[in-house]
């Protein structure tokens, strides 16, 4: 283990966030990174628990081997730490921005949990800084050639495993640039693009085919030994009024921070509304203040969760409480209050404005309507499935989430055809669809050997 005595003697220290002044003049990274002694320090900390719950199904979906990496880390051996950490998260550098660390949340330390989400960035960083991480080329291919359809997480974590096992890759991707959610989507200042195109340039050098900008068909089944469709779950859930649906916005805002132009979507001078309070709403606020919004308000129409966790919402579970994101830190920087409205909707769009109304569950309640000034209304009410366009291209019927889940429970769908990440499961996190993009390529994998048959 760490040191005995390392929870004791050394508080939880997380990379802190820049200066709210300096931040808000920039997309760049949120986060200061700290210097190899403190990252020692905070790996000291991992009491290597009898059952480590960090790495149970109620933390990590990658089961990443925490206490070992971190004792490793404590010791001053980053190399192997990092090698440790690499057999079983296959893109540190992602999830060490933008995870919201389950493990951390599962840690027997509780609210005084261990930084595994720096100490994992520490480690990969330090890994491509030094060298270490260079271009793993299998040394002998299957002569299987296999499609995977989306470049999001789930696509890239089942191309890089089914590259490893030998087989013959290529990533199929309508959209300009590669990364899914990863590029269009989460903001720069989360995940700064540069760190995805720095991976996509390893992947393509360790022999993966990007083929951009394309469509894929349903002729593909046949030109490939296998087909894993990893499209996501984007499918906005609309509400009564018109508005701007938050993917849109977000793709709209890093395209320009990408090519150094204006927005085609922006929020300068504007008064803004999110209607949504969670975490993709969040990340508009904070890409709204950048842009120099005059106002921003974000509409949630359920109540406010309790600051702590409830009799029902027991550790290890994940703690459904109140979570003050970056992007509302923003604006009660900038506002002086919090930007979040609970129990409310939007009801009408007016000239300059939206009507809004209080809800009791949810029920409007008469004679609450208030009008608020409003220029550029944001969606993010979330998720409900996958864009049925590929579904019907590949004739998959989809589940009641709108999914692509079969029914055992599998990732084959039918013939040579599966599905993996958000296009299975429905809307998720980075970390669950790199951990179900690496099942279906295990799955794949034996139905190329003929196992699963
Ligand atoms: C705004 C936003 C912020 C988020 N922030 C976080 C976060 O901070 N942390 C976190 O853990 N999770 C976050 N998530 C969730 C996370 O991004 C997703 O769960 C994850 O990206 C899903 O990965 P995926 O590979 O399944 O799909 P996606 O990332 O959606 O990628 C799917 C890709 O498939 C392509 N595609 C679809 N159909 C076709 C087709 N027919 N032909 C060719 N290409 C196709 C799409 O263009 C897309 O590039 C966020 C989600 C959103 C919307
Ligand atoms: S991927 Fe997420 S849950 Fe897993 S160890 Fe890293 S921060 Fe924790």
């Amino acid at each position: 283990m760490g040191k005995p005595t390392g929870f004791m003697e050394v508080a939880r220290m997380e990379n802190p966030y820049r200066d709210e002044e300096a931040r808000l003049r920039d997309f760049d990274d949120l986060h200061i990174p700290q210097p190899t002694d403190a990252r020692r320090a905070q790996a000291s900390r991992c009491m290597n628990c009898g059952v480590p719950f960090c790495q149970s199904d109620f933390g990590c979906p990658l089961h990443n081997l925490i206490p070992e990496w971190n004792d490793l880390l404590y010791r001053g051996k980053e190399r192997e730490a990092l090698e440790r950490l690499l057999q079983t998260a296959p893109f540190p550098e992602f999830t060490g921005r933008v995870c919201p660390a389950l493990c951390e949340k599962a840690c027997n330390l509780e609210s005084d949990a261990l930084t595994n989400r720096d100490n994992e960035l520490y480690l990969i960083e330090t890994g491509f800084e030094k060298g270490w991480i260079q271009p793993r080329i299998p040394h002998k291919r299957t002569g299987k050639r296999v499609a995977v359809v989306g470049s999001g997480p789930s696509g890239l974590a089942a191309a890089d495993l089914l590259n490893r096992l030998g087989h013959e890759v290529t990533v199929i991707e309508r959209a300009d640039r590669p990364g899914g959610l990863l590029m269009y989507g989460i903001p720069n200042m989360k995940l700064p693009k540069a760190v995805v195109e720095r991976r996509i340039q390893l992947m393509k050098a360790e022999g993966v085919r990007f083929l951009l900008n394309t469509e894929a068909k349903p002729e593909i089944m046949g030109e490939y030994d296998a087909v894993a469709l990893c499209g996501g779950a984007k499918k906005p859930r609309a509400l009564n009024v018109k508005g701007i649906f938050a993917v849109d916005y977000l793709t709209a805002a890093t395209r320009a921070v990408l090519t150094g132009s204006e927005p085609t979507i922006n929020a300068k001078g504007k008064n803004v509304v999110v209607v949504g309070g969670g975490d993709t709403g969040n990340d508009c606020v904070g890409t709204a203040i950048r842009q120099g919004c005059a106002s921003i308000i974000q509409l949630e129409m359920m109540p406010s969760p309790p600051v702590e966790r409830l009799f029902n919402n027991p550790w290890p579970e994940w703690p459904r409480t109140l979570r003050t994101d970056y992007g509302q830190l923003e604006a009660i920087h900038r506002q002086g209050s919090d930007p979040r409205i609970y129990e409310t909707t939007v009801r009408r769009l007016l000239p300059g404005a939206i009507e809004t109304v209080k809800l009791k569950g949810f029920d409007p309640i008469p004679g609450t309507e208030q009008a608020l000034p409003c220029d550029l209304l944001l969606i993010a009410a979330g998720f409900v499935g996958c864009e049925e366009t590929t579904a019907a291209t590949f004739s998959v019927g989809l589940n009641k989430r709108g999914c692509m889940m079969p029914d055992d429970g599998s990732h084959h769908l039918r013939d040579n055809l599966f599905s993996a990440g958000d296009m299975r499961t429905g809307q998720s996190l980075v970390v669950r669809s790199l951990a179900d993009g690496r099942a279906a390529a295990l799955e794949i994998d034996r139905y190329l050997k003929g196992d699963a048959q």
